[in-house]
């Protein structure tokens, strides 16, 4: 396949930067993920005043972290072991995970569960004074710790900006969207260009010159109609690497939510998540007619099977039945459990007029998490040379074909911080990057409803080769729309389309079933792709893996 990017080009079309800044190190993205690098960065380095360098596209808060209801899972109970979470891990991964990430996920994520708890994350205690520990879909332990019941991820978040707002070491720049990478001639990471609303002159687009980048900006979900990510999760940091030449592996494995809040055929864009851990506390799920629609018959854990599992299952249910949504029956939880242990759901329900405590959730799925994207060792380093990724942005390779649940904050956690480690001992000289040439791209920003569309009819839950076909036809003709104004809406939507197309290829090249990759026409997995797809601007190949 030629380049994902439309026309090849090698960064966004956009003004010569107007204003240039320094820092030793510039993470962007303010999610778990950035907020833990920068901290570790800065006490890794021991720098004063604002060598590190925190940039984000929106407010601070405005990523999926906060958004994160069911916890994070961390082998913490008397019964359970990293050993026992690093099985469950592989297990959803089918074949694909690397197991030394997987274990390095479940042996430091306990103590980094600790640090975090240390910074002031108040996670939810039992009532022997213990962390209460629930259980998710794929976990054979209750491992999952949660805070304000359903409100993880808004308490993590919350602990993690409060200390980098309180290091003297760390500068936030909000309103900030990173463009492109600053590369040296020799083609290493020296900083990069962005533009930030309010700022300097030239339409507020600027540079930051710095040693070491560190990308950490989520997801991608909004490249399908309806997601549980939030605005901001446009898959820059995968396009941007792209353009500069990293490698990308693994973007056709993405995670479909089972159970979104249904808010009718019309409803785009962020859609509410009705967690899992509704399921792991006895909600099942019902079709129209009441009928159960996944049980012991189709896998050992029914209702609490992974994710594409359950996603597949309302799938079938839905074509079987020509409808759109399926339910969840959390009746009989009763109000006061439900209350306490899913504050934030129940008020959402009740908001769009569905009441949980008497009445059926309606639920469909809906792109919720990328296993794929920038390809990095255990050290977080990306293909090139000072170029760091963590957190969603990134494939550790403890994912695998499919994500266990609960386990991405903790990736952000433990990868973020072995970036600092990493940086103690090997952040790299001042090197002047090159003024950015080379060829630019620019697309139309009315591209983006359509690509949503196209996306979800051809590369969704279930896919086969016509309808990637389809899709990649689709893409093709959307790269003709090209603009030459440049503002924020038109660079990201330039991102969706180097994401989408490079997704289709590779959903395209693999033909078989294997995790969250759903292939119709191959419904099989296949020995013969046991092994990960890698993108890099030039294209795709296939690398190969041991069996486990
Ligand atoms: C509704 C929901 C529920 C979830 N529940 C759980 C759960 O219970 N447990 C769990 O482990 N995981 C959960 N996840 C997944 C988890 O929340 C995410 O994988 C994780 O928070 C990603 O963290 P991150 O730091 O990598 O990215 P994010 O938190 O998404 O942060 C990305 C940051 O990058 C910034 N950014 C993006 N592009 C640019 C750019 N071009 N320039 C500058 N900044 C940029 C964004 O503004 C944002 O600040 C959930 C996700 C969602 C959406």
């Amino acid at each position: 396949m030629s380049s994902p990017v439309a026309g090849g080009a090698a960064r966004l079309l956009a003004p010569a930067p107007g204003w240039t800044i320094g820092a030793d190190v510039v993470v962007v993205g303010s999610g778990v993920a950035g907020l833990t690098a920068a901290l570790h960065a800065a006490t890794a380095l021991r720098v004063e005043n604002g060598s590190v360098l925190l940039v984000t596209k929106e407010l601070v808060d405005d990523g999926s972290t906060r958004w994160a209801q069911g916890g994070v899972a961390a082998a913490l109970a008397p019964d359970d072991t990293p050993e026992q979470h690093v099985r469950d891990t592989l297990v959803a991964g089918v074949g694909l995970c690397d197991p030394a990430a997987a274990r390095i996920l479940c042996t430091e994520g306990p103590l980094r569960l600790r640090e975090l708890a240390a910074l002031g994350a108040a996670f939810d205690h039992d009532s022997s004074g213990a962390l209460s520990l629930t259980r998710e879909g794929g976990h054979s332990r209750n491992r999952i710790v949660h805070a304000g019941g359903d409100a993880t991820g808004a308490e993590v978040q919350r602990a993690l900006v409060s200390a980098v707002r309180a290091h003297p070491a760390i500068r936030l720049i909000e309103h900030a969207l990173v463009l492109d990478l600053l590369l040296t001639a020799d083609g290493r990471a020296a900083g990069l260009t962005l533009h930030v609303l309010g700022e300097g002159t030239q339409d507020g687009v600027g540079a930051v010159h710095a040693r070491a980048v560190v990308l950490a900006t989520g997801g991608m979900g909004q490249v399908f109609a309806s997601t549980t990510n939030p605005p901001v999760s446009t898959g820059d940091g995968v396009a941007l690497a792209l353009r500069s030449g990293a490698a990308i592996s693994d973007l056709e494995f993405v995670q479909f939510h089972p159970t979104t809040l249904y808010l009718g055929p019309r409803a785009t864009g962020q859609q509410p998540l009705v967690s899992e851990a509704m399921r792991g506390e006895g909600a099942f799920l019902v079709d129209g007619s009441g009928q159960r629609v996944i049980t012991v018959r189709d896998h050992p854990l029914a209702d609490l099977a992974p994710r594409d599992v359950v996603s597949k299952a309302i799938h079938r249910r839905l074509l079987a039945r020509s409808e759109d949504h399926v339910f969840l029956d959390a009746r009989g939880m009763g109000e006061t459990p439900l209350l306490q242990r899913f504050p934030t759901i129940v008020a959402r329900c009740r908001a769009a007029g569905v009441d949980p405590v008497t009445e059926l959730i309606p639920v469909a799925p809906a792109a919720h998490y990328a296993s794929g994207g920038v390809r990095t060792d255990l050290a977080g380093r990306t293909s090139v040379p000072g170029l760091y990724a963590c957190g969603e942005v990134a494939c550790t390779g403890v994912n695998g074909a499919n994500r266990l649940a609960s386990n991405s904050l903790l990736e952000g956690l433990v990868f973020a911080a072995r970036i600092g480690a990493d940086l103690e001992h090997f952040l790299p000289s001042f090197r002047e990057p090159l003024v950015p040439a080379g060829e630019s791209v620019l697309l139309d920003s009315s591209i983006r409803a359509e690509l949503g569309q196209v996306m979800t009819r051809g590369a969704g839950v279930v896919r086969s080769k016509e309808s990637l076909a389809a899709a990649a036809d689709q893409l093709d003709s959307l790269a003709n729309r090209s603009s030459g104004t440049p503002d924020p809406a038109a660079w990201e939507a330039t991102d969706l389309h180097t994401v989408a197309t490079a997704l289709v290829c590779a959903a395209t090249l693999r033909e078989e079933t294997r995790g969250a990759h759903w292939r119709e026409d191959h419904p099989d997995a296949a020995d013969a792709w046991l092994g990960h797809l890698v993108t890099t601007s030039s294209g795709t190949t296939f690398e190969s893996v041991a069996p486990q």
